[in-house]
């Protein structure tokens, strides 16, 4: 049996948050139906609160971010496509190769700063129509960028490379996984980080604490499309409601508290650096701290677990402390107080 981690102050991923006992009783309650009909009154509710969030005409509820991503490229693009990706990207970087056995797109990976690649960059790979050349078909970003230590990107930031793609047709996704967190920390509506965008997926299981969900957001016809991809996956789902219920409690009172998790990232940021540690922070940090040490990160992470506290790696030398709804000041401050007892600081 694997180890339930009860009492330990997870800082590994806020994809490990359990639902609220108000959520909890949210699920209980919620009507349900059979959704591959369509009758399931709680997940059309969800589609219809997350397409208004999203500023979008429709949403779909799926099983998770990866199948929002997965089917959201499907629905893009033909085989052999062109996808324009930073390579830092989770559709690129965590999803398995998914896209090679799904849409069987073609990939071409740029690199940058806090997970963008430049204008010019993405203008020059972009080659002209011609039966040589894979169809140029989409640019696919990401907002808030995890590995680039979850970087809250704005409109104007990600305005350049929208205009480059619009000028040579291309459609345009945003894996919003964390695209709350990202609002939040611009203190924008999330509609505005969206609004130039063809499809966005947002998870509902991390930082908004949803124990499963994601939605993926378009038009729709785009939406129309994409149902019929998540039917071929294998993610239509039944009395989904129960699940939906969770996502609409999360919407509705989990949104603004991200705020209270970006500030605790910021304290814990503070102390860290203050002790000495090389802390990468991004331009407009969310709920993430990214450490980089001299040494590989084993024997840091195995002692704080000692001292009950999980952290999650990056990286080879990386350390990644994620804050989400079921880490509170204290333990915040449990993780600082073992930082500071670990011997020589720095790892
Ligand atoms: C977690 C994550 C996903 C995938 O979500 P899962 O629900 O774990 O499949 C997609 N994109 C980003 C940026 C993520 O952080």
């Amino acid at each position: 049996m694997s180890e339930s981690y009860q009492g330990y102050v997870d800082l590994r991923s806020d994809t490990v948050t359990r639902p609220t006992s108000a959520m909890r009783e949210a699920m209980y309650q919620a009507e349900v139906g059979d959704d591959v009909y369509g009758e399931d009154p709680t997940v059309n509710q969800l589609e219809e609160y997350a397409a208004h969030l999203l500023g979008k005409e429709a949403s779909l509820f799926v099983p998770s971010g990866t199948m929002a991503n997965q089917i959201a490229i499907l629905t893009h693009t033909q085989r052999g496509d062109e996808v324009f990706i930073h390579r830092d990207n989770h559709i690129y970087y965590y999803e398995g190769g998914a896209a090679a056995m799904w849409s069987q797109a073609t990939f071409t990976q740029l690199a940058g700063p806090e997970g963008l690649m430049s204008p010019e960059d993405l203008e020059a790979s972009i080659r002209p129509k011609n039966i040589h050349h894979p169809r140029p078909r989409l640019l696919s970003l990401e907002n808030t960028h995890n590995r680039a230590g979850g970087a809250a990107l704005s409109r104007e930031r990600l305005r350049p490379l929208i205009e480059v793609a619009r000028r040579h047709q291309l459609q345009v996704h945003l894996d919003g996984a964390r695209i709350a967190n990202a609002a939040i920390a611009l203190g924008v509506p999330i509609a505005e980080l969206t609004e130039d965008v063809d499809s966005v997926s947002m998870c509902l299981s991390k930082g908004l604490g949803a124990p499963v969900g994601s939605v993926i957001a378009g038009s729709k016809a785009y939406i129309d499309q994409a149902r019929v991809y998540r039917k071929w996956l294998g993610g239509g789902m039944r009395q989904a409601g129960i699940l939906a219920a969770a996502g609409i409690y999360a919407l509705d009172h989990h949104i603004e508290r991200l705020a209270d998790d970006h500030r605790r990232a910021l304290t814990l940021a503070q102390a860290l650096i203050d002790m000495g540690y090389r802390v990468d922070m991004p331009s407009v940090p969310t709920n993430m701290v990214m450490v980089d040490l001299d040494v590989p990160v084993d024997g840091v992470i195995s002692a704080l677990k000692t001292a009950g506290i999980l952290l999650g790696a990056m990286g080879p030398r990386r350390l990644r402390l994620v804050t989400h709804l079921d880490v509170d000041d204290e333990g915040i401050q449990r993780t600082i107080d073992a930082f500071a007892h670990l011997t020589p600081a720095k790892g």
